[in-house]
């Protein structure tokens, strides 16, 4: 496909909100459709390179294009964020010893930790932020699986030092970005192997599909995700690809909103009294918050909104919240009381009136509330 991405050749490359928008769009000629339309088709004519549905398409194709422009790697597209999760870790894995074992974060996303943890390896659980603990974790291991930031801590480990260690110990690294998108991390500049995202969540960004991306600068690694793609079925549907994409167009202002409203209500909930702690990386649009009162209380105060809607996933363009621990899956070392709420489009002020209001109305009458410890 003709790529429209490229400037021209003398110019600087186009900023990332411009290739949000171009990359992935057919050339523009008399009378074509601007966007690549849904192709619904489970076969080609013979004659030519495509041949069967399962391998190729070409809105899955203006999709990957688009997200490998952001990424700066090679982009490939799933059916859902875990059937990227476990392309990636199959490719990953494919030479390596059978013995060897995988390295995967202490706070990371419970699927893929699960998913990691039966591949009759050794598993070995780490805090990504301590360097010297995933130095240590990697030693004789084979795969590094790194998330930024992870969730719902919402930590963010440096991806130059966690590359480096793996690649020193001979594995390799995969890094999920869901919660980050490829407009604030990057880990593909930062030398790691495969980027991983559920592009369920910021990409498309309206709550109303899954699809899932993994996507490298190595072409022997891209040809093997394409190939695991193939042979395994988990392709995305045409017009789910077709979504993500326009979705996709609206990233940057999408983010950009979600951000700067995620930092005001970042600040908000910090001087609030039923408040213990703030979790925010001062970007992106997610905000862990620890109340007082645990579990009982978190799951009142989720209960209690009116415009915040309590329901799983992130991303979408309307307001959600939850308490992560209400799930058995969830890891222990997340907080019983902390609930994570992904930041939507509203007015911000209508969205802290709304989280103010059911703090208020939960607290347990006559009690006075513990001083706000520092946020992070
Ligand atoms: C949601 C999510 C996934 C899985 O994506 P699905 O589309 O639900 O399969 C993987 N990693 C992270 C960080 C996620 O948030």
């Amino acid at each position: 496909m003709n790529d429209p991405a490229s400037p021209p050749a003398e110019g600087p490359p186009w900023r990332a909100a411009t290739r949000a928008v171009v990359a992935g769009r057919p050339e523009p000629s008399a009378d074509a459709p601007l966007s690549t339309p849904v192709v619904a088709t489970s076969t080609y004519a013979a004659g030519g390179e495509r041949g069967y549905g399962r391998y190729t398409n070409p809105t899955w194709e203006a999709f990957e294009d688009a997200v490998g422009s952001l990424e700066g790697a090679t982009a490939v597209a799933y059916a859902s964020g875990m059937a990227a999760v476990a392309a990636a870790v199959e490719v990953l894995l494919a030479d390596a010893p059978p013995h060897g074992a995988v390295v995967v974060p202490a706070d990371g996303y419970h699927a893929s930790v699960d998913l990691l943890s039966r591949l009759s390896r050794p598993v070995r659980s780490v805090r990504l932020d301590d360097p010297a603990g995933v130095q240590a974790a990697l030693d004789g291991a084979v795969l590094l699986w790194a998330e930024s930031p992870t969730n719902p801590l919402l930590e963010v480990p440096d991806l130059s030092v966690l590359v480096a260690h793996a690649h020193q110990a001979g594995a390799r690294i995969a890094v999920d970005t869901t919660a980050a998108t490829p407009l604030r991390v990057r880990p593909a500049e930062h030398g790691a192997d495969v980027v991983v995202h559920a592009a369920t969540k910021y990409l498309s960004g309206h709550s109303d599909l899954l699809m899932g991306v993994a996507a490298s600068r190595d072409p022997a690694v891209v040809t093997r995700l394409r190939e695991v793609r193939s042979r395994s079925g988990a392709i995305p549907g045409t017009f789910e690809a077709w979504l993500a994409l326009r979705g996709l167009r609206t990233l940057l202002v999408r983010l950009d909103r979600a951000e700067q409203s995620a930092q005001y209500l970042a600040a908000c909930l910090a001087g609030h009294s039923s408040v213990q702690r703030v979790r925010y990386p001062g970007w992106g649009g997610l905000v862990s918050v620890q109340v007082h009162g645990g579990a009982a209380r978190a799951d009142a105060v989720t209960g209690a909104t009116r415009l915040w809607v309590p329901a799983t996933s992130f991303g979408g363009v309307e307001s959600t919240l939850e308490r992560r621990r209400r799930w058995p899956a969830e890891r222990a070392s997340v907080p019983e009381s902390l609930i994570r709420l992904s930041v939507g489009l509203e007015d911000p002020d209508d969205l802290w009136q709304d989280l103010e209001q059911a703090l208020t109305r939960t607290r347990p009458r006559g009690t006075a509330e513990p001083p706000s410890s520092a946020g992070g």
